[in-house]
């Protein structure tokens, strides 16, 4: 019998894995599919966003999923200790915008691998191909690991790493939350994040703008009483069927949240172009440009003000013959122009599916779980970590570092508790 039975080979399961066995535990990992962290290898564009260094402030303002519920996970095993724990293996890390921490040779692999050979010298079993079918308990404590195959595994400690329900492809599809339903836990309600937004507007159903990126702009999205709800800054892209890339994920929670608040078909966004600047700057802007190249044409004057399929698109908006000589457009066009910019706005009316999003939103409530040790307060020897949790960040590595953050705690507090009793 093994000390403790850690279920899903994600970066939460691989670090429980990890923070059990250095502290003395067997442990045995099972994992349905026929490889671990397969997640993990297609994270941060497939280089593997292994964590971010921003300090534990920042750290916790880009986990709005119950982000202060992780200062206690991180006061066990943070971010800091994430980059000692690969340097340490001798994984280089490189730091880059926003603090993503990615390897030196942008090969998740390598991370993948380093895992698994730290997991393997620590003498863990690993049993790919395994699916867990449930888990059994006594009426206060852990009982066993009930296999699909019929398999039987009597155990002190389980912990449950098996994901949210998002890219289903890579084994998380949700198994974990009935499990901690039988335990007992509230499981609060799973919604997509991290996730493209969809929209109807018409110059999305043309795909007019589909494949325009527009860089370090600002992103809002509005109540229906037009109050902010939430602004977001960074890049962004035009797609078939709405906006994606950075700035539009941070920004697609509240979408999910403010569509389902106010029961409304949809709500509204707006692009800011031109986030340093004030309306009013960018208006005397245009009309310094105008005054210093009268007779060129509206459409040659302002090449290279913004990008110039977003400018066409504008032209023909506001009805502007970009082909006039700039002297010829009125103040008000201008005016509309710098407008147009600044408050770009789009009716969104949802997202794509949770199974198309990067991150699951909701999960196991943490008011349930112990926060310095990640166990269940209705079941003894019951722990979770990873994304199975009501706990979600921003991409930009902040969910691995949760996954790694809980995971490691959970496995030592599992440990300690499996070998003391
Ligand atoms: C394309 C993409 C890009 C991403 N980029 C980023 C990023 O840049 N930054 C960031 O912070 N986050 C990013 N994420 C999110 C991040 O990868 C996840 O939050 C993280 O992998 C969650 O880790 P986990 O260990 O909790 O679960 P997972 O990685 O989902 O692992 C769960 C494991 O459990 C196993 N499992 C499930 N059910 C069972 C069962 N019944 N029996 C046995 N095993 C089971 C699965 O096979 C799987 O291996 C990205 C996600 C995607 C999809």
């Amino acid at each position: 019998m093994h000390d403790v039975i850690v279920i899903g080979g994600g970066p939460a399961g691989l670090m429980a894995s990890i923070g059990a066995a250095s502290h003395g535990a067997s442990v045995l990992l099972l994992d349905k599919g026929d490889r671990l962290g397969r997640k993990l290898a297609i994270s941060g564009g497939g280089r593997c966003n292994v964590t971010n260094r921003s300090p534990l402030d920042v750290l916790i303002a880009n986990i709005p999923g119950n982000g202060r519920f992780m200062h206690s996970p991180f006061s066990v095993f943070n971010n800091e200790d994430i980059i000692q724990f690969f340097e340490g293996l001798g994984i280089e890390l490189k730091e880059e915008d926003r603090g993503r921490m990615f390897p030196v040779n942008d090969k998740a692999a390598t991370v993948v691998e380093t895992l698994l050979g730290q997991v393997k010298a620590l003498g863990v079993e690993i049993r790919t191909n395994t699916a867990v079918r449930s888990v059994e308990y006594t009426e206060d404590a852990v009982s066993q690991v009930l296999l699909k195959d019929g398999g039987q595994l009597p155990t002190k400690a389980v912990i449950i790493a098996t994901g949210g329900k998002s890219v289903p492809h890579t084994g998380s599809t949700g198994d974990g939350y009935p499990w901690a339903e039988k335990a007992g836990h509230t499981i609060t309600e799973l919604y997509p994040t991290e996730v493209p937004i969809t929209s109807d507007e018409p110059f999305i159903k043309a795909k007019s703008l589909q494949g325009l990126s527009l860089r370090d702009i600002e992103l809002t999205v509005f109540n229906p009483k037009g109050k902010k709800i939430i602004t977001h800054e960074g890049d962004m892209i035009f797609t078939h069927f709405g906006i994606s890339g950075p700035a539009a994920l941070r920004c697609s929670q509240f979408v999910v949240k403010a569509l389902k608040k106010f029961d409304t078909p949809s709500i509204r966004m707006e692009i800011d172009l031109f986030p340093q600047q004030s309306e009013e700057a960018l208006f005397q802007q245009l009309l310094a440009k105008a005054k210093q190249e009268p007779k060129k044409s509206l459409k040659n004057n302002l090449k290279g003000f913004a990008p110039e399929r977003f400018l066409l698109f504008l032209y023909e908006r506001l009805q502007l013959d970009s082909q006039l000589p700039s002297s010829t457009v009125s103040h008000d066009h201008w005016r509309a122009l710098a407008h147009s910019c600044k408050h770009f706005s789009i009716e969104v009316n949802g997202t794509l599916s949770i199974e198309k999003a990067f991150v699951t939103g909701g999960g196991v409530s943490i008011k349930e779980i112990e926060p310095k040790t990640m166990q269940s307060r209705k079941k003894n020897g019951l722990y979770f970590c990873g994304e199975v949790l009501d706990i979600h960040g921003y991409t930009g590595g902040y969910n691995i570092t949760c996954a790694f953050s809980t995971g490691y705690t959970a496995g030592k507090s599992a440990a300690e508790q499996a070998i003391h009793n």
